[in-house]
C-alpha cells in the first residue's frame, strides 16, 4: 500500500509525505473521518514509507513487504477485543513500545477504533502520549473522535478525513468493477463514499437485492396483508443488513420526493428503477412520504433499542402502507 495507490485524500497524503520528507513527524496522529473510507490504508501507507529501507516505501525491500504482509514486528495493531479496548492490551502495547525496534528506526503503532477504549485503558494511553517514546509513531484512528478523552485529543496531530464525492467514487467503482455508469452511480449513492461498503458484502445487496427489496416494498399498498407479513418477516431474517436495507428504503421514498418536486434523475439513487418509481410517484404525496419516512425513522430506532424485531417491521411496514 503506498500513498499513490490509494484513492483521494490527497490533502491529507500530502501533508503526511511532507512530514517524512522534512523529518517532522508527529508523535501521535488522529485520523478522523467516517468508517470505511480509507483511514487504515492510509496509516498503513506511512507506516511502510517510515519503515522502508530505501525510505520511500518502495514495495520491494523487505520491511515494506512485512508492513504489506501484517507481520512487521515493529508495527503494532490495536483494535477493540469485544466491545472495547481494555486495559491490558494497552499495557501490552506500552511493554512493546518500551523496547528500540526490533528491525529498523521505527516503531509505528495503529489504533483502530479509538473511540472504543474503556476509561482505564483511555488513561493508561494517555500516559503513552504525554511521554512520547523516541522513534515512536502512534496512530489513532477514529468515526467518532468526540468520544475521546479531550486530553488524548490535544496530544494528538488531528488529521479530519472527508469521504469520496460520489462521482468520483463512482467512476473508480465502474472501473474497478466493470460496472456501467448507472450501476456505478446507484453503488457510490448508496455506499456513502466508503469503498469498503462498496466493494464488500453490500455490493450484492445495493445492485440485486435491492430491486427485489423495493420491489416488494411497493407492492404493498396495493396488496393484503400477507405480504406485508412476508416481508416483514424477511427483513427480520435479516438482522446483520437490516439497518442497510432501511437505508435502501429511505433512498427509495426520497427519491419519490424528489422526483414530486421536479429535480432531474441524475439527483436519484434509484436512477435504474424509473419505471418503478414513476408509477410510485402518481400514488404518493409529499405529506404520505414524510408520513412513510417517520413511519422508517421509528422502526430504526425500535431496532438500536432491541425490541422484537419481527414486531417492529411488521409495525413499520403497516404503518407506512396506511401512510
Ligand atoms: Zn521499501
Amino acid at each position: 500500500m503506498t500513498f499513490e495507490s490509494i484513492i483521494g485524500h490527497e490533502r491529507q497524503k500530502n501533508i503526511l509525505r511532507r512530514a517524512l520528507t522534512n523529518q517532522r513527524i508527529a508523535h501521535a496522529y488522529l485520523f478522523e473521518g467516517p468508517d470505511g473510507i480509507g483511514k487504515r490504508l492510509v496509516a498503513l501507507a506511512m507506516a511502510r514509507a517510515l519503515l522502508c529501507t530505501n525510505g520511500t516505501g518502495c514495495g520491494d525491500c523487505t520491511q515494506c513487504r512485512k508492513v504489506d504482509h501484517n507481520n512487521h514486528p515493529d508495527v503494532h495493531l490495536l483494535d477493540a477485543d469485544g466491545a472495547s479496548i481494555k486495559i491490558d492490551q494497552v499495557r501490552g502495547l506500552q511493554k512493546d513500545l518500551a523496547l528500540k525496534p526490533l528491525e529498523g528506526l521505527h516503531r509505528v503503532c495503529l489504533i483502530d477504533g479509538a473511540e472504543q477504549f474503556n476509561p482505564a485503558a483511555a488513561n493508561a494511553l494517555l500516559k503513552t502520549l504525554e511521554e512520547p517514546q523516541p522513534h515512536t509513531l502512534i496512530i489513532l484512528l477514529s468515526s467518532r473522535p468526540e468520544s475521546l478523552l479531550v486530553t488524548i485529543r490535544s496530544r494528538c496531530q488531528r488529521l479530519p478525513f472527508q469521504r469520496l464525492p460520489k462521482q468520483r467514487l463512482a467512476e473508480v467503482l465502474a472501473n474497478r468493477l466493470e460496472l456501467g455508469e448507472v450501476e456505478a452511480n446507484v453503488l457510490a449513492a448508496l455506499s456513502d463514499g466508503s469503498f469498503k461498503k462498496a466493494l464488500g458484502q453490500n455490493r450484492e445487496l445495493y445492485l440485486e437485492r435491492r430491486r427485489e427489496l423495493i420491489r416488494s416494498l411497493s407492492a404493498l399498498s396495493s396488496g393484503s396483508i400477507i405480504p406485508l407479513f412476508k416481508l416483514a418477516e424477511e427483513l427480520a431474517g435479516d438482522k446483520e443488513i437490516l439497518p442497510d436495507i432501511l437505508e435502501i428504503f429511505q433512498a427509495f421514498y426520497r427519491d419519490l420526493l424528489l422526483l414530486i418536486h421536479g429535480r432531474p434523475q441524475t439527483d436519484l439513487v434509484n436512477q435504474d428503477l424509473q419505471e418503478t418509481l414513476h408509477r410510485q410517484v402518481a400514488q404518493e404525496t409529499t405529506e404520505s412520504l414524510l408520513r412513510k419516512l417517520r413511519a422508517l425513522e421509528t422502526g430504526r430506532y425500535h431496532l438500536q433499542r432491541n425490541v422484537n424485531r419481527q414486531l417492529a417491521m411488521e409495525t413499520m411496514l403497516l404503518r407506512m402502507n396506511a401512510a
